[in-house]
C-alpha cells in the first residue's frame, strides 16, 4: 500500500569483481529505495558455488564502502539458506507443481523447439513420470500455458508466455543445488523487499519469479530494470575498463566521486558540474536527494567516465 516503507536490495553474484554494470545495479537500486525513505538490503548470491570466487564478496563489500553505500541489517548469504530453499522445493512438489525430470542436456536439445533467449525450451517430456531407465536429474517446475504480464518502472509492460518462452524450468539439480530463481523469489519475500531494481539481463526472468511468487503465497514486487552497460561501440566492455574494484588498483579514494557521477549520469541523472570533484559520498548524497526516476533512459548504451 502507499504507506508501505519501501525496501529495496543489491543482490550480485560474488563471481568477480565489482564491475561497471553491478554499479550500475548497486546505485540504481539504492538510489530509488533511499530517495524514497526506504531500507536498501544486500544478499550474496552465492548459491553456484563452484563459480564463488574466494574473498571476492568481502572486496565488493569494502569497495562499496568506499563509494559511500551503507547497506540495513544484515547481510544474507545464500549458500546458508539451503534448509529454507529445501522446505519450499518440498512445498512444491506436494502441491504437484514440481516433477523430477531424467532428460539430459543432449536429449533435451534433440527434441527441444528453437532454442530461446534464455537457453532451450523444455517440452515437458518427463511431464506424466519418468521412462523405465530414467534417472532424477532435475527437479522442474510445470509451467501453465499462461502469459505473465507485469509493468516495469523503466521498460514498460512486459508479457510472455511461459510454455513457449522457457517450459518447464529447473528449480533444483539432482545433485543438489537450488536454482537461482527459485532463491531469489524466496529471499526477496523473506527479507521484506517489495522493490527490485536490477539490470535489464534479468527482465525476462521476471515472468518465471512472478509465477513462482503466486505459488508460494508472496507479494509481487514493484520492478524497475536498469538499462545495460555496453561497450564504447555498442559491444561488450574489456576487462579492463569494466572493473571498479579496489583489488584491481583503483584508487576509490579520489576517484570515487567521479565514477559515481559517471554512473548517474548513465541512468540519465545529471549532478552539477560544481560537485563533480566532491567526494563519493556527497554525489551518493545528491543523488538520493534529486533522483529522477523518469529520467532512467530504457535503452543501454556505453558508459563514459
Ligand atoms: N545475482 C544476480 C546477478 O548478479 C542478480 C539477481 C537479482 O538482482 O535478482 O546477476
Amino acid at each position: 500500500s502507499r504507506n508501505t516503507p519501501v525496501v529495496g536490495r543489491f543482490a550480485p553474484s560474488p563471481t568477480g569483481p565489482l564491475h561497471v554494470g553491478s554499479l550500475v545495479a548497486a546505485l540504481g537500486s539504492y538510489l530509488l529505495a533511499k530517495h524514497s525513505g526506504g531500507k536498501w538490503l544486500i544478499r550474496m548470491e552465492d548459491l553456484d558455488l563452484p563459480r564463488v570466487v574466494p574473498g571476492i564478496a568481502d572486496d565488493m563489500l569494502r569497495t562499496l564502502e568506499s563509494l559511500g553505500f551503507q547497506w540495513d541489517g544484515e547481510i544474507w548469504y545464500q549458500s546458508r539458506r539451503n534448509e529454507i530453499y529445501r522446505a519450499a522445493v518440498e512445498e512444491l512438489s506436494r502441491k504437484g507443481f514440481a516433477y523430477p525430470c531424467g532428460c539430459t542436456r543432449a536429449e533435451i536439445a534433440r527434441i527441444a523447439s528453437a532454442p530461446h533467449e534464455d537457453g532451450l525450451v523444455y517440452p515437458g517430456l518427463c511431464r506424466g513420470g519418468l521412462a523405465p531407465g530414467k534417472v532424477p536429474r532435475a527437479l522442474r517446475l510445470l509451467v501453465p500455458d499462461e502469459i505473465v504480464t507485469f509493468r516495469d518502472q523503466i521498460m514498460g509492460n512486459y508479457s510472455q508466455h511461459l510454455g513457449a518462452a522457457c517450459g518447464d524450468f529447473v528449480i533444483q539439480r539432482a545433485d543438489g543445488p537450488y536454482a537461482y530463481h527459485l532463491a531469489v523469489v524466496i529471499d526477496d519475500a523473506l527479507s521484506g523487499v517489495n522493490q527490485i531494481v536490477r539490470g535489464a539481463d534479468l527482465l525476462s526472468s521476471t515472468p518465471r519469479q512472478i509465477h513462482l511468487q503466486g505459488l508460494l503465497g508472496h507479494a509481487t514486487p514493484v520492478y524497475a530494470h536498469l538499462p545495460l552497460v555496453t561497450g564504447a561501440e555498442g559491444g561488450k566492455l574489456s576487462k579492463r575498463d569494466n572493473s571498479v574494484s579496489l583489488s584491481e588498483g583503483r584508487d576509490l579514494s579520489r576517484a570515487g566521486g567521479q565514477l559515481l557521477c559517471a554512473a548517474l549520469n548513465f541512468l540519465g541523472q545529471q549532478p552539477p558540474t560544481e560537485i563533480s570533484n566532491a567526494p563519493a559520498s556527497e554525489i551518493l548524497a545528491w543523488g538520493v536527494q534529486y533522483l529522477d526516476v523518469s529520467a532512467i533512459p530504457a535503452d543501454s548504451g556505453p558508459f563514459t567516465l
